[in-house]
């Protein structure tokens, strides 16, 4: 992997409306995160946690605050930040093989009008290779499992030989082999000081993998460490009461806003 500086990644007061929104989709929203650090993301559904990752590559303009990477607002160093994006939220029918969407990751490094050579299709023969899904590599990307258009998405981030990596729930709808793979990468990313931002609704996971939770609702309900994170006092605040854990993965009864959001309604 190329010579870095740290990996720093600093979000600063960052708010996200989108067009014709009532109420920002992120607020106010600060957090640091120190290279090699593993953080999970975890908020109820409609939390901001796509808009977070959307606005950290820039796919999002925020309207207030700043990100900055090593330092430096981002934009300077686009290629060093990878991102696999949630499952719905890509157009899967778009006919490509997997290669070339693997190949996709190294055009950051290359330039948009340059080809590709030996060194960019060995990166790719091995992160199919480490994604177990090689055997595919002619296949269409529209023909293959959830799981496996998954890890196709995660080589084309590891072709990227990022600095920062962000999944966004990477474990929701997958198969186990899948769930397995992801885990196994995120442990092998650790040793390679690849700083990682994960979103998720598995808290055990969340407690397990990761040094630091981001528990998100529009705004920064809590940071720091899983047992100090963690809490029913900060799970109620971000999901409400009608949050239950199951099997330590949160549900929540969805007709039902958060107590933050409830009480905005009420006092209307
Ligand atoms: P999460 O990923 O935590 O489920 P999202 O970031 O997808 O949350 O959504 C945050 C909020 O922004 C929600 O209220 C959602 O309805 C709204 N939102 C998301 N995408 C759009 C969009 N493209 N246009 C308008 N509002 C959106
Ligand atoms: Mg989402």
């Amino acid at each position: 992997m190329a010579v870095r500086s740290p990996a720093h990644l600093q979000v600063n007061d960052v708010s996200v409306t989108y067009h014709h929104a009532a109420r920002p989709a992120l607020e106010h929203v600060t957090f640091g995160v120190p290279e090699g650090m593993r953080v999970a993301v975890v908020g109820p559904n409609g939390a901001g946690k796509s808009t977070l990752f959307k606005a950290l590559v820039g796919l999002l303009p925020i309207q207030r605050g700043e990100i900055l990477i090593h330092g430096v607002a981002f934009g300077a160093h686009r290629e060093c930040v990878a991102y696999v994006p949630q499952r719905e939220q890509v157009d899967w029918r778009f006919p490509v093989n997997v290669q070339d969407v693997v190949m996709m990751g190294r055009y950051g490094a290359l330039g948009w009008f340059k080809r590709p050579g030996k060194h960019d299709r060995a990166i790719v023969a091995r992160c199919l290779e480490q994604m177990g899904i090689a055997p595919l590599a002619a296949r269409s990307i529209d023909e293959l499992s959830g799981g496996q258009q998954q890890r196709v998405f995660l080589a084309r981030a590891l072709a990227q030989e990022p600095h920062i990596l962000l999944m966004d729930e990477p474990f929701t709808g997958v198969d186990t082999t899948t769930q397995a793979a992801t885990l196994t990468l995120l442990d092998e990313l650790k040793t390679q000081r690849v700083t990682l931002i994960v979103s998720t609704h598995d808290l055990n996971l969340a407690a397990t993998h990761f040094d630091r939770v981001l528990l998100l609702n529009h705004r920064v309900i809590a940071y720091g460490a899983p047992p100090q994170t963690l809490t029913s006092e900060n799970l109620l605040r971000a999901f409400g009461a009608r949050a239950v854990l199951i099997e330590n993965k949160i549900v929540v009864d969805e007709c039902c806003p958060p107590e933050e959001q409830r009480a905005e309604s009420e006092s209307e």
